[in-house]
């Protein structure tokens, strides 16, 4: 077992308004739990920029070796949340994130890749999945849409990053079809979080994300995009629940993170709000 993470000794809290996540304070660092999941086996958490080293744009908690930030405050940084969640750093796996579809199967091998360098991450993987229990999946994130996934029996979780392009390229499905592969598991059986993301409020785009999304969800699109001006505003976490829906995850399955990283500074990196200089929050899962 993990040592117990504060959520179990009594200081966690409600995120406002969020069902389905709760907000925990710690050693200085804020991040969010999802609910229920740790009592089935899994801790899951989106961590907030709150709590970290790091100065400038890039204040104070990132996670990111890839965005200009000192690596050995990254490092420290990374500790820090290690600590709080009682996850040894060299129990994480991380990705090289490059907006693509492919989900990789990691395991005992692969352990601590990715962990306190950029330059071993497991290659152009924007999604992980593990049947391994005490692997930590991490992904990074500053506007593009953590998804989080869970299955019970048999035990396994994923970690995906999908931005527009990986969205339309249906990396949401591909972590369904990596979870379903074998007998006796089915999209009924898997759980699905989903963090925080760039909302329709702030989230403006070109036609080429329109016609993406319209190929992946057909007549439905029209429920995730809405014309402004010339471009469209696209809800691009409701996108994700739409095509998890069309692989058979029902909606009572999915639990949806409502606020914006660019509307919410005090939390989250925003790639759009920062001008593209800005640090990454994580999303972590593990079976324990
Ligand atoms: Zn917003």
């Amino acid at each position: 077992m993990w040592p117990v993470p504060a959520a179990k000794r009594g200081t966690a809290g409600r995120a406002e308004g969020m069902a389905g996540f709760e907000m925990i304070k710690e050693d200085g660092l804020t991040y969010f739990l999802v609910s229920g999941w740790y009592e089935e086996g899994a801790l899951a958490v989106f961590s907030t920029r709150r709590g970290g080293l790091s100065g400038g744009s890039y204040a104070t908690l990132n996670l990111s070796f890839r965005v200009g930030d000192e690596a050995a405050t990254v490092r420290e940084n990374r500790r820090r949340l290690a600590r709080a969640l009682g996850i040894p750093v060299e129990r994480w796996v991380a990705g090289a994130q490059v907006h693509g579809s492919r989900v990789a199967e990691v395991g005992e091998a692969e352990a601590g890749q990715g962990a306190m360098r950029a330059e071993d991450a497991i290659a152009a993987a924007d999604g992980l999945v593990t049947r391994l229990p005490r692997l930590a999946l991490v992904g990074l994130f500053a506007d593009c849409v953590p998804l989080l996934f869970f299955r019970r029996f048999p035990p396994a979780v994923a970690v995906i990053h999908a931005g527009w392009r990986g969205t339309v390229a249906g990396i949401a499905q591909a972590a369904v079809d990596a979870l379903c592969c074998e007998p006796g598991a089915g999209p009924a059986d898997l759980k699905v979080a989903i963090g925080p993301s760039i909302g329709p409020c702030c989230y403006i785009v070109g036609e080429e994300v329109v016609a993406g999304l319209r190929a992946l969800l057909g007549p439905e699109v029209e429920t995730v995009v809405f014309p402004e001006g010339q471009r469209w505003r696209v809800d691009l976490a409701q996108a994700n629940v739409l095509a998890l829906r069309r692989r058979g995850v029902a909606a009572e399955q999915i639990s949806l993170f409502s606020r914006c990283t660019a509307c919410h500074p005090e939390w989250f990196y925003s790639h759009r709000r920062d001008g593209g200089r800005s640090g990454r929050f994580a999303a972590l899962v593990s079976l324990f």
